[in-house]
Order: structure tokens, then sequence, then C-alpha cells
């Protein structure tokens, strides 16, 4: 599995979902490790603040969010 592979499924890491290969290339590539780390996050300061809209620190993470969204599709959209 090569970063690229790796970036395809980061949605369905990020939420917890992750192959036997897609555990090695973790543990193999920081890179990519820090990139589920840093999403991870963001996910969880998303669903925190889910409907407000405030300037702040959190607000630049969620624009970075929204660009994983438009870059992935489909991630992001409200579940459950
Ligand atoms: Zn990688």
């Amino acid at each position: 599995m090569t970063c690229a592979d790796f970036e395809k499924i980061l949605p369905d890491v990020v939420e917890g979902v992750r192959s036997i290969d897609q555990e090695s290339h973790l543990k193999s590539c920081p890179s990519c490790l820090d990139l589920v780390a840093d999403l991870e996050l963001i996910f969880r300061e998303a669903r925190q603040l889910e409907g407000l809209y405030e300037p702040s620190p959190s607000f630049v993470r969620l624009s970075k969010l929204r660009r994983w969204c438009l870059r992935f599709g489909g991630l992001g959209g409200p579940r459950g």
C-alpha cells in the first residue's frame, strides 16, 4: 500500500475501519499516521461544533475538513 492508496481510504480509516494492510502502512509511515491523527481531531471537533459556526481556531479546522470533504466526497456528512 502506498500513501496515495492510503489517502483514498482515509475517510474509512478515520472512522475506525482499518484493514491489516492499512494498519501496517500506518506503522511504517509517520506522515500518514500524522494525517489520520489530525483528521480524527478535526472529526471530533466538527461533531462537537455541529450547528455552531463561530470564528475560532476550530473554525479553521472545519475549513480544513471541508477541503477534505471536497477532495474525497461523502466525508463528514450527517450520520446517525
Ligand atoms: Zn503513507
